[in-house]
This record gives C-alpha cells, sequence and structure tokens, in this order.
C-alpha cells in the first residue's frame, strides 16, 4: 500500500505562492502524499491574483471518484471550491467515506481583495458550513467574521475564542481561528467539544503568501498519519514558521 494520501480540493496557482501546489509542499514535508483536484484555474504570479475561472463540476468529481477509488486517501483538504455547486459535489463524494478526517480552509478572497467564491457571501457561507459538521475548519478573522455574519472582525484573544467557540455551536467539528492579522502578538485559538486551546508565539515579520493553505494542508497530513488533531495542529504552526522564516530570509 503506498504512503497515506491527502486528497487537496483547491485552486491552482501557478506561481506556486498559494493553493494547491502549496498544500502539496507542505503535506509532502510531513511525511504523507498529495494527491490534488483542480477546483479552479488562476491567472497568479507571485504579486497575487488577476483572474480565475472554475473547473466544471463533471471534471472535479471524475478526478476525485477515481483518486478516492483507486489511492490510499487517510485525509481530506478542501481550500477553494469557487462556487456552491462544487460543495455539494464534495460532500456527495464523501458522505459514504464518514471515516476521513477533513480540514476546511475557507478561500473567499485574496489578499489584494480578488473574490475566489462565485456566488453570494451568504451562498459561500452555506457552502464551506455545509462540508464542516465532520471538519476542522481554519478560518482567518475575515473569513471567521464572513462565516458567522458579525459585522466586525475578532480584534483580540477573546473574540477570536468567542469565534471559535460559535463555529462549533453551529455544527462544526473542530475550528481553529487565526489570528495572523491581529494587532500585536499573534494567537490562534482551537475549539474542539468543549475544549478550548491558545496558541501563541512571537510574530515573524515578513509578508509571506500561502500561509493559510500550507497550514490546513499540514494539519491534514498530520490526520492522515493517523496523529491526534491538537498534535497535527502544533506541527503545522511549526512547518509553516519555518516557512514565514525562510521568506523573511529572502526580502
Ligand atoms: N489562489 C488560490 C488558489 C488560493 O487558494 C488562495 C488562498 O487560499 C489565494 C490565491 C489567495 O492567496 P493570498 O491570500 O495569499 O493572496
Amino acid at each position: 500500500m503506498s504512503a497515506p494520501c491527502v486528497l487537496v480540493f483547491g485552486g491552482l496557482d501557478p506561481s506556486g505562492s498559494a493553493g494547491i501546489l502549496a498544500d502539496a509542499e507542505a503535506i509532502h514535508a510531513l511525511g504523507a502524499r498529495p494527491l490534488c483536484v483542480a477546483t479552479a484555474l488562476t491567472v497568479q504570479t507571485t504579486r497575487g491574483v488577476k483572474r480565475w475561472e472554475a473547473v466544471s463540476v463533471a471534471l472535479v468529481t471524475e478526478s476525485a471518484h477515481a483518486l478516492l477509488s483507486e489511492e490510499n486517501v487517510r485525509a481530506v483538504k478542501v481550500g477553494m471550491i469557487a462556487d456552491g455547486k462544487v460543495a455539494e459535489a464534495i460532500a456527495k463524494l464523501l458522505s459514504p467515506r464518514r471515516d476521513l478526517p477533513v480540514v476546511i480552509d475557507p478561500v473567499l478572497q485574496a489578499s489584494s481583495g480578488t473574490l475566489l467564491f462565485k456566488g453570494t457571501l451568504q451562498q459561500a457561507r452555506d457552502a464551506y458550513l455545509s462540508l464542516a459538521s465532520h471538519a476542522l475548519i481554519t478560518p482567518n478573522l475575515l473569513e471567521a467574521a464572513a462565516l458567522l455574519g458579525l459585522s466586525r472582525q475578532p480584534e483580540d484573544a477573546v473574540g477570536l475564542e468567542q469565534a471559535a467557540r460559535a463555529l462549533v455551536a453551529k455544527g462544526v467539528r473542530a475550528a481553529l481561528v487565526k489570528g495572523g492579522h491581529l494587532a500585536g502578538e499573534p494567537v490562534d485559538v482551537l475549539a474542539m467539544g468543549g475544549v478550548v486551546e491558545h496558541f501563541e508565539a512571537a510574530r515573524i515579520r515578513g509578508a509571506a503568501r500561502g500561509t493559510g493553505c500550507r497550514l490546513s494542508s499540514a494539519i491534514a497530513a498530520g490526520l492522515a498519519l493517523e496523529r491526534p488533531i491538537r498534535e497535527s495542529v502544533v506541527a503545522a504552526r511549526a512547518l509553516v514558521r519555518d516557512y514565514l522564516t525562510q521568506a523573511a530570509a529572502w526580502r
């Protein structure tokens, strides 16, 4: 049997800054094998997204179905899903595979401002949350506010914790709300069942892209290797911190 695989749904960023190339790098680094289904093709450089087109739902479904049937898939990571129909297709594909741990990194817009979901905010919220009842979800501040319909983003660790608990109350299995964009020192908050944990570390200055893709994929790799969620989060944070340190050195 081949190495444990992570099946990834996400956008192709040909520059490798974000999307499925970044996902694959992180998954490989942690010792699992990436299987990547492109949900969208983007025109993109390291500077940012210029435009994108969705891949047909039929192609996404056929590709994922083939991989699920023939490869040793042990975990799933969902990044950019492009539109609600792809979320429905993924839910259908995964319904006979409730054994698979799922990590969802909701992708709503690029840091350059380009929207990365075709549809309204409400449709994006419904699409990502429809996949999350068995999943760990990893929103940043903006995404957490969007998923919860908050008019303001969380502004401190207390707000992050409230958002993480609120996502669990909405039926998400576990939520890791990322505070990298907080003013001051960053903190990520993990809520799971009734338990909440804060992960703190000194800020690494720099502007590397694709950190969210790498973090969620690295967590999925840990889960594919049958590590517990908390241990997978710790290892994934360490991987992203190394990536940020290397990126800062190249500036
Ligand atoms: N392109 C793809 C395919 C992505 O998945 C993402 C974010 O997850 C982006 C672009 C945006 O990356 P950034 O927020 O670093 O601009």
